[in-house]
């Protein structure tokens, strides 16, 4: 069994090779741009041509052949530019399709990136175009910077990505190992659900309240966005205020990467064997407008991915199971009826039983965790989100309002 993981670092260029990364983050959104130009021109004169792999493929061909300076990239980056274009094309044309078997939704051509939506570099293999010496992280075409490696990384890296955030700079490495045999015996099973007014509810009734700060940030993000609708567009007050927006959310994630490392450090070690989780839906998370619960959203995603690997690699088990009606159904006699939101206690119309809500759904997760209906994540098939991306997707999504575009890189 193997198991994929993300590591990120703080990078500290100096000021020449910050520039440098900079000055590559333009050229890779203008070979991304490029490509996409020549594909819309060509979808738009025949509706029904074929855009492939070997169409793009020329498309960017003809796009470096025209504008020399895109080969400053490096030609590993450059093919992870192309693949980024392939994934936004394909799911266009997935988009195409659903509407046409009846889903109503907007397919929405791909979109062109800004600057600001273009702030990552890959080095999609580990072929010595980067490297680690000590606390030195040296980078083909770009050079050599002190990296912060707080962690030890566990596994063979596979990728690094070069990342700008709010002015920072940070390395993600994702790495991939052979995951330790499930050889625990499972004596003490729990069950984890994502609560309303809990963070998480454990099915043996203990819970863990919501972070303050979820909501305190919630409402300076609100905050900055408004100011940004509210300043003229190109203007330098409003690229301020965008810096600005940029510094919350990051500080946000910051803050809750602390927290969801000590809740998933303190669970994997306060004696339990197996953990089993509610599946949640990505694409259903992304459609949520309100910051405080894409904050908390992105927080959850994180905390499962950091239990996951820590459960795993304490050899235990760790099961996701279907959500469907987790809170609907009574964890005692299995009857169905409608909970809606501002009910607090499961009180039970066939069986009588009477019990905090999330608690109920939790016990039901554990008990379909239990019953098998599940899948372990350590397939090996499956490589999970990386760490931090989640956040910046849901960031997307409510910052620009549901554009319906591809995920922010
Ligand atoms: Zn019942």
């Amino acid at each position: 069994m193997f198991s994929a993981r993300a590591y990120r670092f703080r990078v500290y260029p100096d000021r020449k090779r910050s520039e440098e990364i900079d000055c590559m983050l333009i050229l890779a959104q203008r070979l991304y741009n490029g490509i996409l130009e020549k594909a819309k021109a060509g979808y738009e004169k025949d509706r029904n041509a074929r855009i492939n792999e070997s169409t793009l493929n020329g498309y960017m061909k003809e796009t470096i052949a025209n504008d020399k300076e895109l080969l400053k990239l490096y030609s590993q980056t450059r093919q992870d530019i192309f693949i980024r274009v392939l994934k936004a094309y394909q799911n266009f044309f997935r988009r195409c399709k659903e509407k046409k078997q009846g889903k109503r939704m907007a397919a929405g051509f791909p979109r062109f990136k800004s600057r600001d939506r273009y702030r990552s570099l890959t080095y999609p293999q580990d072929n010595g175009a980067f490297t680690i010496e000590k606390n030195r992280l040296r980078v083909a075409r770009i050079g050599t910077m002190r990296i912060e490696l707080h962690r030890e990384m566990e596994g063979k890296i596979k990728t690094m990505m070069i990342k700008r955030d709010a002015g920072d700079y940070y390395a993600v490495f994702t790495t991939v190992r052979e995951s330790a045999p499930n050889d625990m015996a499972d004596t003490q099973p729990v069950s984890i659900d994502m609560g309303l007014d809990n963070f998480v509810a454990l099915s043996d009734g203990k819970t863990i309240k919501k972070p303050r700060f979820f909501k305190m940030r919630a409402r300076r993000i609100a905050r900055w966005q408004i100011i940004i609708a509210r300043r003229s567009k190109g203007s330098k007050r409003r690229d301020k205020a965008k810096l600005q927006l940029e510094e919350e959310w990051k500080n946000v994630t910051n803050q809750s990467n602390d927290f969801e490392h000590k809740l998933s450090t303190a669970l994997v070690k306060s004696g339990y064997t197996s953990f089993a989780v509610e599946k949640l839906n990505v694409q259903d998370m992304m459609k949520n407008h309100n910051f405080a619960q894409s904050i908390q959203n992105a927080s959850w995603n994180r905390f499962i991915q950091m239990l996951s690997y820590k459960a795993e690699s304490a050899g235990m088990k760790f099961i996701e199971v279907n959500a469907a009606n987790t809170t609907k159904t009574c964890s005692n006699c299995g009857n169905i009826q409608e909970m809606p939101l501002s009910t607090r206690e499961y009180i039970c119309s066939i069986c009588g039983l009477q019990i905090d809500r999330d608690i109920n759904a939790s016990i039901n997760i554990l008990k379909r965790g239990r019953a098998g209906l599940a899948r372990t994540y350590a397939q090996g098939d499956s490589v999970r989100l990386q760490q931090g991306a989640t956040a910046k997707e849901l960031r997307t999504y409510s910052v620009v309002d549901n554009r319906g575009g591809s995920p922010h890189l």
